[in-house]
C-alpha cells in the first residue's frame, strides 16, 4: 500500500546575506492514511520549514526548493504551479498555525473566512448553503453559539475560540491531511489540552490524518502513532512512539526526553540541553549536533552520519546507545 503522503529527499534552501542556509535537509518520511505523525524538535530545527514545503508556501526567493519529492496520493506537488496548488491546499491539505490572530484576518468576519474557503473549493453551493456548512463546521469544532461566532469578528473571540475557528477553517474542505504547526503553543495550559482533545476527537469522528508538529514530547506522547526527530534541518530519528519514549536511540532524542519534567523530581532538576541549536547558515561540520552532544568523537566533527535502520526505527548517528562512551566534561 502506498502512503498517503510520501516526503523523500526533500531540499529547501534559503539564499540570506551570510550564505545558503539548508532549512530542509535531505528530509524523508511518510504519511500512512488515518494516522497521527509528529515532527518534534527545538525551534530552529527545520520542522515548520518542512511543512511548510509539504503546503508549497516556500516564499521563493529567498527560498528555493533545491531537490526531492513530494508526492500526495502518488502525485509529485514539486513541479505544481500556484495555480494548480489551490485546489490541493484545503481540499487535500490544510494547515493550522501556531498563532490563528495572525493567520484570520482581522477586519472580516469569522463566517466570511471559513465561508471564503468552502466559496474556493464549491463552487456548487448557494450562499444559504455556504452559511449552513460554515455553521456546521463551528460547531462540529464545539463553538457553543456557532451563529454569533460566524458574526463576530477574530477580536471578539478568545484565543482558544479562534484557534477553534481556525480548525473549522481548515476542515472546511474536509482534506484528507491536517498539518497542524504548532497549534496549541500560544495558548494556556487548559485550553491547550482541550485543543488537543478536539483534534483527536476530529480524527476519530473523520478518519482524517494528522501530520502535528510540536516542540513538545509530552504532546507527542498523548498524540502520535509515529514521531520523527528533527534537529538542524535533518531527520535524526525516526520511529513508533512507545519504543521512542522506552529506548532513545539518538543523543538528541535521549535529551529532549530528560527534559520532560517528571512527577518524581524537583524542577530546580529539570535537565536542558547544553548549547544552543547551531546557526543554520554556518552548521558545524560532520553531526550538526556535536558541539551538544556528550557522547561525541573525532569521526563526529568529520562525518555526517547517515539515517540508518536500528531496532525497528532509523537513526542518524555513528554510535548505538550500546557502544557510546559518556564524554567527560571539557574533553575533546
Ligand atoms: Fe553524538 Fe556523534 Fe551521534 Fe552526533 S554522531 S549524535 S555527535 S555520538
Ligand atoms: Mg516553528
Amino acid at each position: 500500500m502506498s502512503s498517503l503522503l510520501e516526503v523523500s529527499h526533500l531540499k529547501v534552501l534559503f539564499h540570506t546575506q551570510q550564505g545558503d542556509v539548508p532549512a530542509v535537509d535531505d528530509v524523508s518520511f511518510q504519511v500512512e492514511e488515518g494516522e497521527t505523525l509528529c515532527i518534534v524538535g527545538e525551534s530552529g530545527c527545520g520542522k515548520s520549514a518542512t511543512v511548510q514545503a509539504v503546503m508549497k508556501l516556500v516564499p521563493t526567493p529567498p527560498g528555493e526548493y533545491a531537490g526531492g519529492k513530494i508526492l500526495l496520493e502518488g502525485r509529485d506537488l514539486l513541479p505544481l504551479s500556484t495555480k494548480e496548488m489551490i485546489p490541493i491546499r484545503g481540499h487535500e491539505m490544510s494547515m493550522i498555525f501556531q498563532e490563528p490572530m495572525t493567520s484570520l484576518n482581522p477586519v472580516k468576519t469569522i463566517g466570511s473566512q471559513v465561508g471564503e474557503v468552502l466559496e474556493i473549493h464549491r463552487r456548487d453551493l448557494s450562499a444559504r448553503e455556504i452559511r449552513a456548512q460554515v455553521e456546521e463546521k463551528l460547531s462540529l469544532v464545539g463553538i457553543p453559539d456557532p451563529a454569533r461566532c460566524a458574526a463576530s469578528y477574530p477580536h471578539q473571540l478568545s484565543g482558544g475560540m479562534r484557534q477553534r475557528a481556525m480548525i473549522a477553517m481548515a476542515l472546511a474542505c474536509e482534506p484528507k491531511i491536517l498539518i497542524a504547526d504548532e497549534p496549541t503553543t500560544a495558548l494556556d495550559v487548559t485550553i491547550q489540552a482541550q485543543i488537543l482533545d478536539l483534534i483527536r476527537q476530529l480524527k476519530e469522528k473523520t478518519g482524517m490524518t494528522v501530520l502535528l508538529i510540536t516542540h513538545d514530547l509530552g504532546v507527542v506522547a498523548e498524540m502520535a502513532q509515529r514521531v520523527l526527530v528533527m534537529y538542524s534541518g535533518k531527520v535524526v530519528e525516526q520511529g513508533e512512539v512507545g519504543a521512542l519514549f522506552r529506548a532513545p536511540l539518538h543523543p538528541y532524542t535521549e535529551g529532549l526526553l530528560a527534559c520532560l519534567p517528571r512527577v518524581d523530581q524537583d524542577e530546580e532538576e529539570l535537565y536542558t540541553i547544553p548549547g544552543q541549536v547551531s546557526n543554520p547558515a554556518d552548521f558545524p561540520k560532520g553531526c550538526r549536533f556535536h558541539p551538544r552532544c556528550p557522547y561525541r568523537q573525532q569521526i563526529c566533527k568529520e562525518i555526517s552520519p547517515e539515517l540508518r535502520e536500528a531496532d525497528g526505527r532509523l537513526v542518524a548517528c555513528h554510535f548505538l546507545p550500546g557502544e557510546r562512551v559518556r564524554r567527560e566534561e571539557g574533553a575533546l
